[in-house]
């Protein structure tokens, strides 16, 4: 007999929003100087949802990225992770500033991976992947490396471990970095435009670990992307940011079939035909 309801939970994706959101942003703005970069952002990522982010280059994707992964401070409104607050704490009843402490922990429900593999050339690949479980998680190093192998051999790479980041392409080094990313279990995962600074032959094996990630995965994975089919392909849903703001958001779908702005069609438009 076939699970009507449990078939309808796979296939729609408003569906998948169960529980609380594990990230919610509201009005969050961030300034540089006098420019103003995001302009009041609302968003919500569910337990286990995928959302991609795409938007022309300067629409503010990066620094919603780096504000979650706590590198930027955003100059108003609010991120929470799991319910807390990322950049304040309550204390004896009143709100105050994180301090780092408290922004290490929250963060390291948070992975990410960036354009720029940001490897560690004098390390060894699985060096590479079991150093923060090591040095941060206080993992045994035993377990770290049996784990750093099991997640090497999911991005097919197991037999590169004991090679240097010199000795790989660009492809493999940014397989390399998703597992370096894994091994500490996030319950999010920020990938921001990962295969942009790929030659063009080996965008394709990044994208396609990145895809068995998210069909396998329950983390919720925020997905900053130029690739649109893979966009279309992976996400429950999809955000347009334009200017400092998400101007358009919903399935893949709707999106991408039925753009309501403007601006979403001229985007999509220069994407047509290349
Ligand atoms: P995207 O990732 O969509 O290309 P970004 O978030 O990187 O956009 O950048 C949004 C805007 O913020 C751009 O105009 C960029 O020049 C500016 N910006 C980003 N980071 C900084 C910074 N550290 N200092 C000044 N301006 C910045
Ligand atoms: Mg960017």
């Amino acid at each position: 007999m076939i699970d009507t309801e449990n078939a309808a939970a796979e296939t729609a994706p408003e569906r998948r929003r169960v529980g609380e959101p594990v990230v919610r942003f509201r009005g969050v703005r961030k300034t540089f100087g006098d420019t103003e970069v995001l302009k009041g952002i609302d968003l919500d990522l569910y337990p286990g949802e995928k959302v991609a982010v795409i938007g022309p280059s300067g629409s503010g994707k990066t620094t919603i990225a780096r504000i979650l992964m706590t590198l930027e401070r955003p100059t108003g409104g609010t991120v929470e992770v799991e319910g807390e607050q990322l950049w304040h704490r309550v204390r004896k009843g009143r709100t105050v500033r994180a301090d780092e402490k408290h922004l290490h922990r929250v963060r390291q429900s948070i992975g990410m991976v960036f354009q720029h593999f940001h490897l560690f050339p004098h390390m060894s690949i699985i060096r590479n992947v079991t150093e923060a479980p090591v040095h941060v998680l206080k993992m045994p190093k035993k377990q770290a490396e049996s784990e750093a192998l099991m997640l090497l051999d999911k991005v097919g790479l197991k037999e590169k471990a004991l090679a240097y980041p010199g000795e790989l392409s660009g492809g493999q080094k940014q397989r390399v970095a998703i597992a370096r990313a894994l091994i500490m279990k996030p319950k999010v995962m920020l990938f921001d435009e990962v295969t942009s600074a790929l030659d063009p032959e080996l965008v394709g094996e990044v994208l396609k670990v990145i895809k068995e990630l998210a069909e396998e995965s329950s983390m919720a994975m925020l997905l900053i992307t130029h690739e649109m089919d893979f966009a279309r392909d992976v996400a429950d849903r999809v955000l347009f940011t334009d200017g400092g703001l998400i101007v358009e958001e919903g399935p893949p779908e709707e999106l991408f079939e039925r753009p309501r702005s403007e601006r979403l069609q001229s985007f999509l438009a220069r994407f047509r035909g290349r």
